[in-house]
């Protein structure tokens, strides 16, 4: 689908605007994708009033069936949803199918949650201090959500916010990525389509203090579940008061390559990792950590895997990694490895730029202070770095301010067990890329990369909800 969207903030279901229009350009071309008339702060404060005046919770069963209609409904409408990710974003149009997919899982799993029952009931003459009685515990919505995401997963990241919250029953006001508005809007119409009570979701585009900010630091809002780079989550945390928070920030995730790997899972773990999704997941393989005795094996064969990664117009089925979000963040990318190269690293394939495309690209020798290595970046880089042995592995993972994930590639079963215990982060995996999930399993980080709240559509349900307990004489 080609043609320019004309879209707009939708306050309660309904269209709203009173800011500027917005223009989102394909990354790759530079054309005109779509347009969004924007909001002020009137819009913001019209979709928390009508979040916070809905009475009217659809009951479980409504939940899930407005979830199922829409999973149907973007299931239908797969190639176009894709393509409209892939319009805005510039990720390759495979991987705008492979985030359609997810989405399609998150839609279906929170339709299951929505009917599992949730409370836990608790006898109370267990206890010489007890009493016959029951204690019962039951997950009550909370009265308005706000979520914010970021571009890189420009759908299936509103889906996690969204998709849990409609199974908890509780109001949201989103406001995604100013980047990747298109697909945002138009999985708000699905869901609307499919049943939604408008008052539950408005999506809301405009000035970050009159709209974003003013989201944050209103005190009728009982939850703020963020996914974004660490700055903009402290700056969140510092706005936001005292209410509950969600967040998931960035990631430096290390992929560690021991002398006992299988080598071709490693080397195929490494390119998965590091250029999926342009390298734009926040689990994306930033750090490769190989031991010294398979290390020259290990980089040959990356860099002779790298040029199966063909790079070029997303919309192009051959392509594998289209552009990253703009020229801006490629530039930034290019001086990164530049910055590395000064300081003795070697580009060994790939590292050319033209406008927002950036080839996949290997660099060895990095030294262990270089900035591709200590901060995030967030494109398709595969810095190797050598390693002594486990311990040298661990530390150096470790080394950074970040702790969202890690993976391990190792045929040693004492060696798994002492990463996984010893890798301050949220989740280690073992033969799989960090990135490794299903959409319903707990996800989220530690240090600078979360507070260890986690999401995935069960833990996320958890966030949107909070527990009441009652007890009866029984
Ligand atoms: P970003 O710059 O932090 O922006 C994320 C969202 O925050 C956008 O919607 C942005 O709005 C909004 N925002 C900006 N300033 C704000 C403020 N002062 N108050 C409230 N909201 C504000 O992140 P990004 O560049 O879009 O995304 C990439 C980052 O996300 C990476 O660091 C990546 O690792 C991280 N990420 C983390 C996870 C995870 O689960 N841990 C998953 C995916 C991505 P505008 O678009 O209007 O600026």
């Amino acid at each position: 689908m080609s043609e320019v969207q004309h879209l707009a903030c939708l306050v309660a279901g309904q269209p709203f605007t009173g800011g500027p229009s917005l223009v989102v350009r394909n990354p790759y071309s530079g054309e005109v994708s779509g347009t969004v008339a924007t909001v002020g702060r009137a819009g913001a404060d019209a979709a928390l009033a009508a979040a916070l005046g809905f009475a009217s919770t659809p009951t479980r069963h409504q939940r899930a069936e407005i979830l199922d209609r829409t999973r149907a409904a973007l299931e239908a409408r797969r190639e176009e949803f894709a393509r409209t990710i892939t319009s805005e974003a510039g990720l390759a149009l495979r991987e705008a199918r492979y985030e359609v997919g997810r989405t399609v899982d998150v839609l279906r799993f929170a339709a299951m949650e929505a009917l599992r029952d949730d409370g836990q009931v608790f006898s109370c003459d267990v206890s010489a201090q007890g009493k016959p009685r029951k204690i019962v515990t039951t997950r009550e919505p909370l009265r308005c959500a706000v979520a914010i995401t970021p571009f890189n997963h420009p759908l299936n990241q509103v889906a996690h916010k969204v998709a849990p919250a409609i199974a908890a029953g509780t109001p949201m006001v989103l406001k995604p990525s100013e980047k990747t508005p298109l697909v945002a809007l138009r999985f708000a119409q699905l869901l609307y389509d499919a049943g939604l009570p408008g008052p539950m979701l408005s999506v809301l585009l405009g000035p970050t203090h009159e709209v974003a900010e003013h989201l944050v630091r209103h005190p009728d809002v009982e939850v703020v579940a963020f996914t974004g780079s660490v700055p903009v989550g402290k700056r969140i945390a510092a706005t936001a008061g005292y209410k509950k928070l969600v967040l998931e920030l960035g990631g430096n995730d290390p992929l560690i390559v021991l002398d006992d790997a299988d080598l071709d899972l490693a080397v195929t773990l490494a390119a998965e990792g590091s250029y999926r999704n342009s390298g734009q997941r926040c689990t994306a393989v930033k750090r490769i950590l190989v031991q010294r005795g398979i290390l020259h094996a290990f980089t040959d064969r990356l860099v002779a895997r790298t040029a199966e990664y063909v790079c070029g117009n997303p919309m192009d089925e051959a392509t594998r990694v289209g552009t990253v979000i703009d020229e801006a963040s490629a530039r930034y990318l290019e001086e990164t490895v530049a910055d590395a190269v000064n300081a003795g690293a070697r580009v060994l394939a790939g590292g050319k730029r033209s406008g927002a495309l950036l080839q996949p690209t290997v660099i060895a020798d990095v030294p262990r202070d270089a900035r591709m290595v200590v901060c995030e970046s967030f494109g398709p880089l595969a810095p190797i770095l050598p390693v002594d042995d486990l311990d040298d592995a661990l530390r150096l993972a470790n080394s950074t301010a970040y702790g969202l994930s890690s993976g391990v590639v190792t045929r040693n079963l004492e060696h798994a067990i002492k990463a996984i215990r010893t890798l301050r982060c949220g989740t280690v995996n073992i033969n799989e890329v960090p990135g490794f999930r299903i959409e319903s399993s707990p996800f989220g980080g530690i240090k600078d990369s979360g507070l260890g709240i986690k999401e995935g559509v069960i833990e996320a349900i958890k966030g949107y909800t909070f527990v009441k307990t009652f007890s009866l004489p029984w």
